[in-house]
Order: structure tokens, then sequence, then C-alpha cells
């Protein structure tokens, strides 16, 4: 199979993927993005979205429909497979695709994401999106005066309970040990909250609900110590137990932190690699949200395409945008 050059080679279909795409087709770079396993990446996991500008209320999977239309319209090649390897050692960088496809790329911006863990627990699959949540940030807001729980022990579950006390009427943080991971600063705020309770040695073994319509009514906890059983009447879950950053394909090459997020330049996209840039979730352990992503993902096109102006590479293709 014959290898395909090109100047941009985006990798991942989320926010910042397709924003990174769409700024570098409009900048006559003729991108090539590759979607992935998961075509829209996060977004399409959630219901409604209320925080995406210019939308009071969109729903995840059509906002990411949305967005590839954009990108097909300004000439985005979208590639549907998965890359497989990549090779960093020397430019152009070559990418390949489960589908033996090789990409020659001058530059690369990774746009692979992140995965929240989960419980892994059926029931909380089904609630996913109806009450299950990973993002406080993102769906605290539908809890107004309402129950909801919060899982972990580290600075995130505590940071996600403190938040959700702008709404809940009430917050459990439950944690499967008798002390938490999170700093002192955060629990000091944490124990201070009078909304917040702490439910310890406990673990979800069930999320409740019901069908029609789809929503959570409570938790089955169980005990750590001696295995009973007891049930918490909350209308939320909170499951804040870390996420995952996409970057396995790219250990040992790229310049990571401790947890495995790619590690850019002070206000910027760039990696540790000339021309390999990162945007969105896959770098940022912080902000974690679409708005954000996107805006890396504009950060890395605009930085790709002053890196190819630098090295002469920059002259546009002859498969652009045509409008
Ligand atoms: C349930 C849920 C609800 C959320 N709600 C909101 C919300 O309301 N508002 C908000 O702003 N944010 C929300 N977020 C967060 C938001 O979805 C993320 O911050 C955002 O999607 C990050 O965008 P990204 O482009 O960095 O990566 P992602 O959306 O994670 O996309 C990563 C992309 O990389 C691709 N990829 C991974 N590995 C490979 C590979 N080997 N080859 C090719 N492609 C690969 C995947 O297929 C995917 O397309 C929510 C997240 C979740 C999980």
């Amino acid at each position: 199979m014959a290898d395909i050059n090109t100047k941009v080679l985006v990798l991942g279909s989320g926010p910042a993927g397709y924003t990174a795409a769409i700024y570098a087709a409009r900048a006559a770079l003729a991108p090539v993005l590759i979607e992935g396993l998961q075509p829209g990446g996060q977004l399409t996991i959630t219901t409604d979205v209320e925080n995406w500008p210019g939308d009071v209320s969109v729903l995840g999977p059509d906002l990411m429909v949305r967005m590839a239309e954009q990108a097909r319209h300004v000439g985005v090649d979208i590639i549907a497979d998965i890359v497989t390897a990549v090779d960093l050692s020397a430019r152009p960088f070559v990418v390949t695709l489960d589908s033996g496809t090789r990409y020659i790329a001058d530059t690369l911006v990774i746009a692979t994401g992140a995965q929240a863990r989960w419980l892994g627990l059926d029931s909380e699959t089904r609630f996913r999106g109806f009450g299950v949540s990973a993002c406080a940030t993102c769906d605290g807001f539908f809890f107004r005066n309402k129950v909801v729980a919060v899982v972990g022990g580290g600075n995130t579950a505590v940071e996600e309970a403190l938040f959700l006390t702008n709404f809940a009427a009430k917050v459990y943080l439950i944690h499967r040990r008798d002390r938490l991971r999170a700093d002192r600063t955060n629990q000091a705020r944490l124990f201070a909250n009078p909304k917040i309770e702490m439910i310890w040695n406990a673990e979800v073994g069930a999320v409740e609900g019901t069908d029609m319509p789809l929503g959570v009514t409570g938790l089955d906890l169980i005990d750590a110590s001696s295995g009973k059983l007891r049930s918490l009447a909350v209308d939320g879950l909170f499951v804040a137990i870390g996420h995952v950053p996409a970057t396995a394909l790219f250990a040992g090459q790229l310049t990571m932190d401790d947890e495995g997020y790619i590690v850019t330049a002070p206000d910027s996209t760039a990696t540790s690699i000339p021309g390999v840039f990162a945007a969105g979730d896959v770098r940022d352990k912080v902000f974690r949200q679409a708005v954000t992503a996107a805006g890396m993902g504009c950060m890395a096109a605009l930085e790709a395409e002053r890196f190819l102006a630098h090295e002469g590479l920059a002259e546009p293709s002859e498969r652009q945008f045509a409008a």
C-alpha cells in the first residue's frame, strides 16, 4: 500500500481534533484527520451540553456531527481508522493505521483525548448521561437542589464535591478507605462545608434508578470491612476516580508527566519534538472541557502553520478549500 504524504495530520476527532483540522484546512494546508475508535470523542457519550457557546442546549453527539460537517465543508479529509503506531524519530513523521495505510506527515496534531475511569458497573453504564456523570463542571448545573454522591478520594473528587455544593442540596462523598488522598487545604475546605457528608469505607455496588424516565434514584453501598449492603437515596452520581490520557502510542517518544499526559511548552501546544503539537484532554488534566479542547486545537493548527512556514513547507496544497 502506497504511503500518503500530508502537511498536517490530526489524530483524533473530538473538539480539539476537529478545531485543529478546520483551522488547518482554512489555511490551505489540506489536513487529514484520523477519527479513531470513538468518532466525535467523549461528547458522544453524553446527552445535554449547556456550556458550548452559541447553543443554549445541544446534544453532545449532535454537536460532534456538526463539527464533522464543518470540517468536511472546509475540505478536511476525514479517515475512519485508528492509529496503531507512530514513529517520531525523524521528520517527516510516520503514522501507521490499523488498515495498514501509512501517512508521512510534516506536522502532527495529537488530539487523542482522555477517558474517564469508571467504576465498571453495568448499572453505571445504564445511567451514564442520565444521572451518572464523570464531570461536575459539565453536569452539576442539572442537579440544582438535588442530592448527589461523588465517588473518589483524591483532589479531583474533593473539588468535584465542593463544586457541586453550588447547586445540590446535599453532597455525599463516598470513599473506599478511611482517609482521603486529597491535599490538606482541599480536605479542610471539604470538612468545613455543611452540605457535604463523608461516607467512609464504602464502595458503590450498584446504581439504582427508573426506566421511565431514565434516571437515578439511589445507590447500593457495600461496607468495605463488613461487606454489609445499605441503600443511599441520591438523584445523581459523579464518578471522580481519575482519567487516562490516550498517550500509549507516544510513550518513550514524547515528554509526558507522571500521569501520562503530554507535556507542552508554556502558552503553546508544542511538544518535546519540533513539529508535533498536542491539544485538548491529552495534555490537559485541569480544565477538561470541550471549549478548552477546541481552543487548544486552534492553537495547535496555528502553531503547525507557523512551523511549516518556518521550515519552508507551507505552500498551499492542491487539495484545499475551494469555496
Ligand atoms: C460524560 C461526559 C460529559 C461531558 N460533558 C461536557 C460538557 O457538558 N461540556 C464540556 O465542555 N465538556 C464536557 N465533557 C468533557 C469533554 O467531552 C472533553 O473535555 C472533550 O471532549 C475533550 O476533547 P478532545 O478533543 O481533547 O478529546 P476527546 O473528546 O477525548 O476525543 C479524543 C479523540 O481521539 C481519538 N483517538 C484516541 N486514540 C486514537 C488513536 N489511536 N487513533 C486515532 N484516534 C484516536 C478518539 O477516537 C476521539 O475521537 C464531558 C465528558 C464526558 C466524558
